[in-house]
């Protein structure tokens, strides 16, 4: 079956969507993600990024975040983004938190039925793990083991579960802890929610990210995925979908996105 269009108000008012960008992605990443699910929640994305971009902050309606991070790929860079995440998250009055990246594209209806089914006043890690083990650090000289939810395929936390993060990395302090273990943000985060708050990531293997091949998702099981991505590296890793061509659509989601929403605007004249 295919959802009807979803109508923004009524979807998702609890969540707070975080997409992590950054300033030479803006013109190349962003522009399929505001004309496919960003139309979907408008009112719940906001883009974490490093540089000001009018434009940007014109077509998003003023949803743009400038972290004055560093524009770097550095572990510092990306955990201080996250942790501005969540300290803008905390802020809000939001039930829920998602963090994305800027090649993920977020099945809003399917995101929204995921969060119905929690209490965001219990303490939720929600994610896709991407190593077949967990990750095993030394901290205090002892050997330790966790888990961590893979950024690059989304995932999301309750309010109560940032809450009492907050002491321990918000504020900033995230990045003190990804120098202290010399792990990106999302094992930082994996860190502190697994390893000092003793919380378990609950697996959702409907996030996906492009360390996955992406045509192995099948299509009749489209709608019931909360996130896909791609990747167009020497070997390109895309969702396998019909519909727009590959240089008009070279990422997919132009044509994933009619294939959900075949009534959409932009889907309409194709
Ligand atoms: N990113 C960033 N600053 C950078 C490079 C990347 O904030 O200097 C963000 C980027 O926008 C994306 C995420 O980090 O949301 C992952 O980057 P990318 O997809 O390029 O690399 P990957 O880690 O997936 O190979
Ligand atoms: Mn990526």
């Amino acid at each position: 079956f295919q959802h009807i269009l979803p109508v923004d108000d009524d979807l998702l008012e609890k969540v707070f969507i975080t997409v992590k960008t950054t300033g030479r992605n803006h013109l190349t990443r962003l522009p399929v993600i505001i004309r496919t699910w960003f139309q979907l929640a408008k009112k719940q994305t906001w883009f974490f990024t490093d540089t000001n971009d009018q434009h940007l902050s014109q077509v998003t309606g003023g949803h743009v975040i400038n972290t004055n991070c560093s524009a770097t790929h550095s572990r510092r860079a990306l955990c201080c983004k996250m942790s501005v995440e969540l300290d803008v998250f905390l802020e809000t009055k939001k039930k829920w938190f998602c963090h994305v990246d800027d090649d993920n594209y977020v099945n809003v209806p399917a995101l929204d039925e995921l969060l119905k089914m929690y209490n965001p006043i219990g303490d939720w890690y929600l994610g896709r793990t991407s190593t077949p083990k967990p990750l095993q650090i030394r901290a205090k000289s002892q050997k330790t083991t966790f888990w961590f939810a893979t950024g690059g395929a989304g995932f999301c936390l309750s309010r109560a579960l940032v809450l009492k993060m907050a002491p321990i990395s918000g504020n900033g302090k995230l990045m003190a802890i990804g120098d202290r273990i010399g792990l990106p943000d999302d094992v930082s985060v994996g860190y502190v929610i697994e390893h000092l708050l003793k919380i378990q990531l609950t697996r959702v293997e409907q996030f996906h990210s492009h360390l996955e091949p992406m045509r192995l998702i099948k299509k009749d099981l489209f709608n019931e995925q909360l996130t896909f991505s791609y990747s167009l590296d020497n070997e390109p890793n895309t969702v396998d979908v019909d519909g727009f061509n590959e240089i008009t659509d070279p990422t997919r989601f132009l044509s994933l996105h009619c294939f959900l929403f075949p009534e959409a605007s932009s889907c309409v004249e194709k």
